[in-house]
């Protein structure tokens, strides 16, 4: 069994995320990607999180029916700071034997120094760098420290220009987010009234 993970704070969930759970359910053959919302986010926001209930429903409206992804409410239900080296040991006790390959945007990969117990990490999953408009690939490998850069698989895909930041920005602005984000998404935003102020 071959698991992929995309943890992040999906504040709100958006087509990007979805593309690369798609992307490398194909190219990495998995049996299923999971979306995994974090609690609170371990590393301080520039901007005040929103709920994760919200968060968590968001995801869950944009998965839909689709069978190659689930949301897990694995750290929600955790609470607390959302530490990826307890996820991954949790879901190692889930899945016994499963291959699991931690899927990170190449920015998010970059902190990984700033990470907990990042030698468990890797030692836990495959962790496999996305690019993403902004972060060179390449580049990467200099802000990693060298320890941890035998460990980081890098995967080129298809850069989309979509963020958490600039959905929430385009919201507050009173600009269309459809084709951004799901349409349910879209409709959950309105409804709840999420990043209006
Ligand atoms: P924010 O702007 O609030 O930081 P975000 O769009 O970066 O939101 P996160 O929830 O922070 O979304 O990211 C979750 C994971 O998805 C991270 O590993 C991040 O690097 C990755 N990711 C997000 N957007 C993209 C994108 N456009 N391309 C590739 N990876 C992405
Ligand atoms: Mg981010």
């Amino acid at each position: 069994m071959r698991i992929g993970v995309l943890g992040g704070t999906f504040d709100p969930i958006h087509n990007a995320h979805l593309f690369v759970a798609e992307d490398a359910y194909a190219q990495f053959r998995l049996d299923q990607v999971l979306i995994v919302p974090n609690a609170v986010p371990p590393h301080w926001k520039p901007y005040s999180v929103t709920p994760a209930e919200h968060r968590l429903r968001m995801a869950q409206l944009a998965v839909g029916s689709c069978v190659r992804m689930k949301v897990d409410p694995i750290e929600v239900e955790r609470g607390g700071p959302s530490y990826t080296v307890i996820t991954l040991r949790e879901l190692h006790e889930r899945y016994p034997g499963a291959e699991i390959l931690f899927l990170t945007g190449a920015d998010a990969v970059a902190e990984i120094g700033t990470w907990r117990e990042p030698e468990e990490v890797v030692r836990l999953c495959r962790l496999i760098a996305v690019s993403r408009p902004g972060s060179d690939l390449d580049a990467l490998r200099d802000r990693i420290p060298e320890r941890l850069r035998p460990f980081i698989e890098t995967h080129p895909a298809p850069e989309l220009g979509i963020s958490s930041t600039l959905i929430r920005a385009r919201v507050r602005q009173g600009l269309p987010v459809h084709y951004l984000t799901p349409e349910a998404v879209v409709a959950y935003i309105q409804e709840t009234g999420l990043y209006r102020a």
